[in-house]
């Protein structure tokens, strides 16, 4: 029989590698929570518009790597590729702005985008994500950064630079567009027939462009810093002087134009060169017209999101993780033995012993092999003879010595002994 396979680029996460994604969320949680962000849940599906409108029609995203298709009654309807937009229509749509605690959010979970799999991009993927409404300060802007590159440390990771840009806003970058647009004009034979196109449409979105020979045509680039406005001028220059007063090291990168358009000001990304192509583990910035453009309030936003693939390729390259193990294995000879080993299991697991009941029976040889192969401290042996006899046996896996235990204290004695095979 032909089997069902998954879909390419979405992945299944086995129980030996979803230690890791546990350890990456819990660490994810204590942090924002930490600088008071709260969880937010949004449909893993939305209406197509609401990305269109803004990630931006001709951002790569919307334009090729959209799940979008049309439900049964023809609505168009898209699989979420990244979750901005959606924390953003939730604000709007439940007057989140009433509510004065309602202003940093967080949300961990799945993105959808038609991208050509490899190590580290895949179809789906997950995303730790946060958000925070309604404030201008550049001071909020490094405060994002640094919990950025805390949550980074707390991990443990440490070669991961912070990459810092200003997009400028609706007042300067029409200016640099239009100059941007008059140098790629001249460099148009050199294209990549996307950018080409793109250098129409939507000029900054060529600086995203990893064909080599777009780069090349691109190394005498203007370069938006000389044309930031005096406000935003004031703005970065802020953004990097808390920075700096925390110490936090950082590289300004004029090319850094990010794949998104609602972006203005403030942009960053966390880069490692430990992922081979796939570099940016994370990235965010500023965003102050998106809630208006969608119908909501005018309030400024600014958020980032990590890609959980890629972090737990960096966390397995630096350390190995030892499985956790059930503690206790429970060999059983007999058909009356099973109830009373199966009540022992579970009178161990109340007391927080993780215990491993054989099934299906067998000889007492193959439970012990099975017992060996789980890597057990101790298993108890719950025989016919010994019942009749009030009595279980324990073998101690390593020194391979038994004990005789009275069936009344075995938990009691196997919760003093089997610490050492918690590890
Ligand atoms: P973006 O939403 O494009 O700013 O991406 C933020 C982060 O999500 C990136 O830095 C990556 O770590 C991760 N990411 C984006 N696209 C993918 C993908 N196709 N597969 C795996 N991770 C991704």
């Amino acid at each position: 029989m032909e089997r069902v396979q998954a879909v390419r680029g979405m992945n299944d996460i086995l129980p030996d590698a979803v230690h890791w994604w546990q350890k990456v969320e819990t660490t994810a949680r204590e942090v924002l929570e930490l600088y008071g962000y709260r969880e937010i849940r949004t449909p893993l599906v939305e209406k197509l518009e609401l990305f269109a409108r803004s990630i931006g029609e001709s951002t790569d995203i919307v334009e090729k790597e959209m799940y979008a298709f049309p439900d049964r009654k023809g609505q168009w309807l898209a699989l979420r590729p990244e979750a901005t937009a959606s924390v953003v229509r939730a604000f709007i749509e439940h007057n989140l702005h009433a509510d004065p605690l309602a202003r940093k959010f967080y949300t961990i979970g799945p993105m959808f985008r038609h991208e050509r799999p490899q190590k580290g991009r895949y179809r789906q993927f997950h995303q730790i994500d946060a958000e925070v409404f309604g404030i201008d300060d550049p001071l909020m802007d490094a405060e994002v950064m640094i919990m950025l590159c805390d949550f980074l440390q707390r991990l443990g990771l440490k070669d991961i630079g912070l990459h810092v840009n200003s997009l400028g806003c609706p007042e300067c970058r029409p200016r640099f567009r239009e100059k941007l647009k008059a140098f790629l004009q001249n460099r148009s034979p050199q294209l990549c027939p996307d950018c080409d196109r793109r250098r129409h449409v939507n000029p900054l979105r060529v600086f995203d462009c990893k064909v080599d020979r777009c780069r090349e045509a691109l190394t005498d680039a203007p370069e938006l810093a000389q044309y930031l406005c005096e406000a935003c001028r004031r703005h970065f220059d802020k953004v990097l002087e808390y920075l700096s007063d925390l110490h936090v090291a950082y590289a300004v990168d004029s090319r850094m134009v990010r794949g998104l358009d609602y972006y203005m000001r403030t942009t960053f990304e966390v880069i490692t060169d430990r992922l081979g192509a796939q570099n940016a583990v994370g990235g965010g910035g500023r965003y102050d017209g998106l809630m208006r453009d969608l119908g909501g309030p005018d309030l400024p936003g600014i958020g980032f999101a990590i890609g959980m693939e890629r972090l737990i390729l960096l966390l397995q390259q630096k350390e190995a993780w030892v499985s956790k193990k059930p503690q206790v294995f429970i060999a059983v000879l007999g058909d009356e033995a099973v109830r009373q080993a199966f009540r022992l299991a579970q009178d161990l697991r109340a007391h927080g012993v993780a215990a491993e009941l054989a099934h299906g029976g067998g000889s007492l040889k193959s439970q012990m092999r099975r017992a060996d192969k789980l890597g057990v401290a101790h298993v108890v042996i719950v025989g016919e003879e010994e019942l009749a006899r009030g009595v279980v046996v324990v073998r101690h896996m390593v020194s391979k010595e038994q004990d005789q235990v009275p069936l009344e204290n075995t938990v009691q004695f196997l919760m003093t002994v089997s610490t050492v095979g918690s590890l």
